[in-house]
């Protein structure tokens, strides 16, 4: 039971924001509700929600692992300066890419992963003339 109530937690803050916390801040946020919970148990807890599917799992280019509420597919774009990563409202190139690279690889391509790298809003705004 009481399991079953940490990972309900663990989704509802991950729900909240579209940040793309890692595990450590989204450990900080579980904290505000449960004091006691551990980093490890937020990792276990949020490796058995990606497994399952309530979560997206992204993997930005060699960072730290990071989460997202938003399952439907959606690209990113990740911040070379401070590292977050925010979702870019473009629709996903789906069959048309894939089939093209299919052709060019005589292979069958299953799906393709985009990320934007660049420098987010924030960053921009603090560098005059960046
Ligand atoms: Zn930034
Ligand atoms: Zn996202």
């Amino acid at each position: 039971m009481r399991k079953t109530r940490q990972r309900q937690v663990i989704l509802e803050e991950l729900g909240k924001v579209n940040t793309h916390p890692t595990a450590a801040e989204l450990c900080t946020m579980v904290r505000r509700r449960m004091p006691h919970i551990s980093l490890g148990t937020v990792y276990r807890n949020l490796d058995i929600l990606s497994r399952s599917g309530a979560i997206a799992r992204i993997d930005v280019g060699g960072e730290e692992m990071r989460f997202d509420a938003a399952v439907s597919r959606h690209y990113h774009l990740r911040c070379l300066r401070c590292g977050s990563v925010e979702d870019v409202d473009l629709p996903v190139m789906g069959s048309t890419l894939e089939e093209a690279a299919a052709k060019l690889c005589q292979a069958q391509v299953c799906g393709h992963n985009l990320e934007f790298v660049g420098y987010c809003r924030n960053c921009c705004a603090r560098e005059v003339g960046f």
